[in-house]
């Protein structure tokens, strides 16, 4: 079992590389860990260091092996008959035991609903801190400390949070928000296996039973394109409108928080701050304010358009275009032109 080394001496040069924890269900990667791959690419190389993909899984080694495709120098793949199916303890333990063997300097991992629960488990069996949710990453290239900012006081200040005295430096980084690494092959990069000591009795959760969801698919953070309704639409019904625009220019559906909050659409839906992190090509905002938390996960965007009927709404100092008027009136006729051409 692995001991903390909570407020232990350590020497901060004993510890190297930059690692990204990879995200995989049955073999399939999770996009943040393409993101938090390039994202780690560009850190290791500020900092003149390697950077590593650490896989977790059983019978997943051709899909870890992949991985060195996005810029790793090493895959790690620990490999474990009961790593077969996630548990918080059989993959907190692991990663930890391999953190602990090899002493990396800095820690990635998605903030999925996986990687909360895992990363501060790891944070406390290594003996470190965690800073959840970042939404930029910087390193000072003359000590080595990573300056995690995330969100703050609910989205009114960002705030910069750094590690001073412990190792590894270990941040969860919000989905969506990094760029994806570009898939260049790397026919010298090493996979090693690592067989971590788990035991059966290690792992205090049963697996009874997987099922699937029959939900449909909300995949906001592919999107390239994203019509998103607010509080404007003023019933459940005004997400008819939003599909129809959605379907005619092939986008996905978003919505504030609000509307979320009224029970007009699922929470999956929801853009912002605590929502999803999008940066689509177009993102076409109705009957949405503009407020801080939203802007946070919709900012990115290439080009924001945006349908309200307050000419002072907040929304039109981020946005590329600005329609004042009744999105009753504007959803329809942007349709019809759309139909037209
Ligand atoms: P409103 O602010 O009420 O705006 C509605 C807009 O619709 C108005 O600008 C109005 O002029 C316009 N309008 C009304 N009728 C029409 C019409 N017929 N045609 C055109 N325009 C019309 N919010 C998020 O969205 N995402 C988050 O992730 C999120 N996280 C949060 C986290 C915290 C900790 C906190 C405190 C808040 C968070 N919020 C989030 C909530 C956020 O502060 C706002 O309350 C919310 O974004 C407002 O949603 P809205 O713009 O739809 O509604």
């Amino acid at each position: 079992m692995n001991k903390a080394k909570v407020n232990q001496e350590i020497n901060l040069a004993d510890y190297n590389d930059v690692w990204v924890i990879a995200e995989q269900n049955e073999g399939k990667i999770h996009p943040v860990t393409i993101e938090l791959t390039g994202e780690g690419r560009r850190l290791a190389d500020t900092l003149g260091k390697r950077l590593a993909v650490i896989v977790s899984g059983a019978d997943v080694e051709d899909e870890a092996r992949k991985l060195l495709h996005y810029g790793a120098d090493t895959v790690f793949y620990i490999s474990h008959p009961l790593l077969k199916d996630f548990s918080t303890e059989g993959y907190a333990l692991s990663i930890s035991e391999l953190i602990l063997e090899k002493k990396p300097e800095i820690v990635l991992i998605g903030a999925t609903s996986i990687g909360r629960d895992i990363a501060p488990r790891i944070a406390g069996k290594v003996g470190t801190g965690l800073t959840a949710d970042c939404t930029k990453l910087e390193v000072d290239e003359t000590d080595h400390k990573l300056l995690q900012t995330r969100p703050a006081f609910g989205g009114n200040l960002m705030a910069t949070i750094v590690c001073p005295r412990n190792r590894p430096q270990m941040s969860t980084v919000r989905p969506g928000v990094m760029e994806k690494a570009a898939f260049i092959p790397n026919p010298d990069g090493r996979l090693e296996i690592f067989i971590p000591n788990l035991k059966e009795e290690d792992i205090r959760t049963v697996l009874m039973k997987k099922v699937k969801s029959d939900r449909k698919k909300v995949n906001l953070i592919d999107a390239k394109v994203i019509v998103s309704g607010g509080r404007g639409l003023k019933s459940p019904e005004g997400f008819t409108l939003i599909r129809a625009l959605a379907e005619k220019v092939n986008g996905e559906v978003g919505s504030s928080r609000a509307a979320v909050d009224a029970g007009w659409i699922e929470h999956l839906h929801q853009v912002g701050q605590t929502g999803t992190t999008v940066r689509p090509d177009l993102y076409i905002a109705c009957g949405i304010s503009g407020a801080i938390q939203h802007l946070a996960g919709m900012s990115e965007s290439k080009y924001i358009v945006a349908i309200n009927k307050d000419p002072n709404a907040p929304i039109f100092k981020v946005c590329d275009f600005g329609i004042v008027g009744d999105l009753n009136e504007v959803i329809p006729a942007m349709i019809e032109s759309i139909d037209k051409n």
